[in-house]
């Protein structure tokens, strides 16, 4: 059964779908009943996880993406385009880099650029991609996978290039949100919380992160935009 303000033939992009919690989120989606495209750099660990998922209610589709390969993003959209003709919700979830082990002051800048490559600029370059798509929808809904450590007003020190790719992400929430709220986008961006994932292991269930980012994905057309949340309550920025 998908949400009320969803059809059947709804399509919802996951990156970073093979597994963890993009994996779970994919899950969820499609145990609605959405058609939804699992992104996954490597296709056939996309297509294994796929698999996993082949007995719910929408279909799940492995697809090729990698955020950080523009190539790959393209092709991709088109694929999405050609194959579905449509995408109503992008939840980017992709993301790498959880730097425990750095600080600001002594960071390798490399590894800061890798992080900002894959978790803000693919999660940029994979938006643009599929918007002439999302503007289509009669529903559109951006899902940007953030976390608490990108909250600038929470900042002590530590992680530093994951929490500046989270905070560079949340303020690519706000300008989309603020771009195209008149298009009727809902634009959001959502902690899962500690979620016991490769990332974040000895977390809260999978299914629990999950939700929090499901709950964005899903929100009927009176819902908040431009906004940051775990599940379902507001964040500090
Ligand atoms: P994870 O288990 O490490 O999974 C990360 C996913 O991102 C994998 O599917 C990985 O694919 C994919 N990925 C990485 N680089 C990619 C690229 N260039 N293109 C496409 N996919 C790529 O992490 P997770 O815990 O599920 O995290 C999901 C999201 O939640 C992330 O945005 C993370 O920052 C956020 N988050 C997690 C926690 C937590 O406690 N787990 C807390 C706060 C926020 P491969 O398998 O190919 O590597």
């Amino acid at each position: 059964m998908t949400a009320d303000h969803l059809s059947q033939d709804s399509v919802a992009v996951v990156t970073g779908g093979n597994r963890g919690i993009g994996l779970e989120v994919a899950r969820q989606l499609a145990d609605r009943g959405l058609d939804v495209v699992l992104g996954s750099r490597d296709l056939e660990r996309g297509r294994r996880a796929a698999a996993r998922l082949a007995s719910l209610a929408g279909r799940v589709l492995p697809c090729q993406l990698d955020v950080a390969d523009p190539a790959s993003v393209a092709a991709a959209a088109g694929w999405i385009s050609d194959a579905l003709g449509r995408a109503d919700i992008l939840v980017n979830n992709a993301a790498i880099e959880y730097d425990t082990d750095q600080q600001a002051a002594t960071a390798d800048l490399g590894r800061v650029q890798q992080a900002l490559q894959t978790n803000l600029l693919g999660a940029w370059q994979t938006t643009q991609a599929l918007l002439p798509l999302l503007r289509q929808s009669p529903h559109p809904r951006i899902v940007n996978v953030s976390s608490e450590g990108g909250s600038i007003s929470e900042m002590t020190g530590g992680t530093p290039a994951y929490s500046v790719s989270k905070a560079a992400l949340n303020a690519l929430t706000r300008l989309l949100a603020g771009e195209l709220g008149s298009a009727g986008f809902l634009v959001n961006a959502v902690c899962p919380g500690w979620t016991d994932t490769d990332m974040g292991p000895g977390g809260r269930p999978v299914e629990q992160g999950a939700a929090s980012v499901t709950w964005a994905a899903l929100l009927p057309d009176d819902g908040p935009t431009g906004g940051f949340y775990r599940d379902g309550r507001s964040l500090p920025w």
